[in-house]
């Protein structure tokens, strides 16, 4: 008998908790059905309040729908306050979020209105001191989050993770009859960690739909692992993201390798790609890359996609190449208008080809195609719009009519 198709796409996204972070009016919903929402973390000094609101505009603009900044010392904590106003002036309503080490507790109790000024902090239990001073100072800043109703996410870090708390489990470990590796061992601290906090959080009064949970680590499999098990023991509104990914394509290709997996079986309700900048690099570069994830997951859409054949010795030029890139950029630029004007536009998908090899049959499946003329073929670039051929394109200015023709079809 015929074999049945294989079923495509993502499992369902499991069910948690929804979470509203809040600014203003403006929620973002992280968890429950709501889409996988794209987040990113600044990289200037806080106490540089221009410096770090024009960024987080920057990053807003470019897609994130929270930014994370830091707070780590008095001077930027008094500094939170004003960011917020120049963002609110600017008209930019994404939400902030605190990342709080060390003294986070100290911080949110003498700067009531950076606490206000935030609409989630990010608490990690493994840099909050030991012992009873670290129940203290969790205490406080859940009671802190609480009094303002804010969000808090509880970030376990590979990095960080309790000394005390690693040192237990591994006692226990010992005494098992077959011990398992201190690798596994230290996976499960970092779940226990993370679900045990969250469980102290709800016993000292904040909602369970106030808390989002992370487990980092810098390792695919041990991050896939984690958040599988992370995902099987609660219902928490997860977090995801593969710290200290590395520059460059490794932090790409190792960040969407382990967020891949994770999504594809229906597990994450907020992604953060952590890229190290190259010198003078773009820092929004972390948006595009989380956005481009999950549009080619098929699990949102956020600018039309250009599909480009790679090239080869069937091609003549680099044209093609070029004319790939100034559309992919022309499409991603216009987005913050279009989104508004044209709904739906972001699922549009357009080709540009390089010969007749692949060229039609690619631009034919494509809302908007093009396949530019290959070696030996006549100099001139078929345009198949909703898979027909409307016109034929031909001298220099076939990129600059490309675009009207691509422009055109999104008005209309
Ligand atoms: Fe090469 Fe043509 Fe295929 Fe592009 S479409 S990779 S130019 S054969």
């Amino acid at each position: 008998s015929a074999c049945q198709p294989l079923p495509v796409g993502a499992q369902p996204k499991r069910v948690t908790r929804t979470v509203d972070v809040r600014w203003g009016d403006h929620v973002v919903k992280l968890g429950g059905s709501a889409p996988v929402v794209v987040q990113s973390m600044t990289n200037t000094d806080t106490v540089d309040a221009i410096a770090t609101a024009i960024q987080v505009k920057e990053l807003a603009r470019a897609g994130s729908e929270l930014v994370r900044i830091t707070v780590n010392t008095p001077e930027a904590a008094r500094e939170v306050p004003a960011i917020r106003e120049q963002l609110d002036r600017m008209g930019v309503n994404v939400p902030l979020v605190g990342d709080f080490h060390y003294n986070g507790h100290k911080l949110l109790a003498d700067f009531p209105e950076c606490a206000q000024a935030l609409s989630k902090y990010r608490i990690n239990p493994g840099n909050m001191g030991g012992g009873k001073r670290r129940d203290d100072n969790f205490a406080k800043m859940i009671e802190i989050a609480c009094r303002y109703d804010k969000a808090v996410r509880i970030g376990v870090n590979w990095g960080s993770l309790d000394h005390e708390l690693m040192a237990r489990m591994m006692d226990e470990n010992n005494q098992r009859a077959h011990p398992w590796t201190a690798q596994a061992v230290m996976r499960d601290a970092l779940v226990f960690s993370a679900i045990s906090n969250a469980q102290r959080a709800q016993e000292l009064g904040l909602d369970g739909k106030r808390i989002v949970l992370s487990c980092k680590v810098s390792h695919v499999q041990d991050l896939i692992t984690v958040y599988q098990d992370l995902s099987a023991r609660c219902d928490y509104a997860l977090h995801l993201g593969l710290t200290e990914a590395g520059m460059g394509s490794k932090g790409i290709v190792a960040s969407t390798a382990a967020l891949a997996v994770l999504l594809q079986q229906g597990i994450g309700d907020t992604i953060r790609i952590s890229l190290t900048p190259e010198p003078g690099g773009d820092r929004a570069r972390e948006v595009v890359v989380a956005q481009e994830i999950l549009q080619t997951m098929g699990l949102r859409a956020f600018t039309p996609m250009v599909v480009a054949c790679p090239g080869c010795g069937r091609t003549s030029s680099t044209v093609f190449q070029e004319l790939a890139n100034d559309i992919q950029g022309y499409l991603r630029d216009q987005m913050p208008v279009w989104k508004d004007l044209y709904p739906g536009v972001e699922t549009m998908n357009v080709a540009v080809m390089g010969c007749v090899v692949n060229g039609p049959g690619e631009s034919r499946h494509a809302d908007i195609g093009i396949s530019l003329p290959g070696t030996g073929e006549v100099p001139s670039a078929p345009v198949y719009v909703d898979g027909e051929r409307v016109v034929t394109l031909k001298g220099d200015t076939i990129a600059q009519e490309f675009q009207t023709i691509v422009q055109n079809y999104v008005e209309r």
